[in-house]
């Protein structure tokens, strides 16, 4: 039997945001930016608890109302000074049986849908490896100098970006993470193992608020998904 987990980062600091509230505590559409990934992830029937990795300083999480999510959520407040090693933390917090799959997701992408979370397990849910959501790349590459000037032109054929969830079995992911803790995200551990994650198509819905503009972007999306408070 599969079991499946998620598991959410929601760590950092978020200095490029520009603003003292870390980036997962920003309003967003009513809500911290945080809890719109945290409904999607709780409001799927495949996944059995949703742990969410904190600072062992957090105090921002407990002054909001997580109780419409029950038991199924479960902070933990062992984040690291990476993404790498809250997610490593977080997994062992957790105590999952190495054969479970974990799902973990980045808690500033708030348009996450059941859509993308049922096309990621659908397709990567029986793989040997895992795999994660992405896209293929659709702008110009440009390498720059350090002026700020074009350096040349990268070819952008098979090249795709990286988006969460990244769906692993928890000892595997465990293993990549103690061996290869200098990575931004989960498949570039695995990837280090010699392993070759399953690329599942999603779309540009699913991006990750990283600058103040963001927001008005991702409040303009929820509103249009319209299936959240
Ligand atoms: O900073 P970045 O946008 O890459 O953060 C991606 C995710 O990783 C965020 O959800 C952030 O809270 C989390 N993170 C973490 N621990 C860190 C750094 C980032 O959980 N030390």
């Amino acid at each position: 039997m599969n079991e499946f987990y998620a598991l959410v980062p929601a760590a950092g600091c978020g200095i490029r945001m520009g603003c003292e509230l870390p980036k997962q505590y920003l309003p967003l559409a009513s809500q911290p930016v945080i809890f719109h990934a945290l409904s999607t992830l709780c409001g799927n029937a495949q996944i059995r608890t949703v742990f969410v990795v904190l600072s062992p300083e957090d105090k921002l999480f407990n002054s909001y109302d997580w109780s419409r999510f029950g038991a199924k959520l479960q902070p933990l407040f062992c984040g690291g000074a990476t993404r790498a090693e809250s997610v490593l933390n977080g997994l062992l917090a957790a105590e999952l049986q190495a054969q479970d799959w974990v799902l973990v997701h980045d808690a500033v992408r708030p348009c996450l849908t059941q859509a993308h979370l049922d096309k990621l397990i659908g397709e990567a849910g029986d793989d040997n490896v895992g795999g994660l959501l992405a896209v293929p790349l659709a702008d110009t590459l440009k390498r720059a100098d350090a002026e700020g000037r074009v350096l040349r032109t990268e070819d952008r054929e098979q090249l795709w970006q990286a988006q969460t969830p990244q769906m692993f079995r928890a000892g595997l992911l465990a293993r990549a993470l103690q061996q290869c803790s200098q990575v931004t995200d989960e498949a570039s551990a695995v990837e280090a193992l010699g392993l070759q994650p399953k690329l599942v198509l999603s779309d540009a819905t699913n991006f990750k608020v990283t600058y103040p503009q963001d927001l008005l972007l991702a409040e303009l999306l929820l509103n249009q998904l319209g299936n959240r408070t």
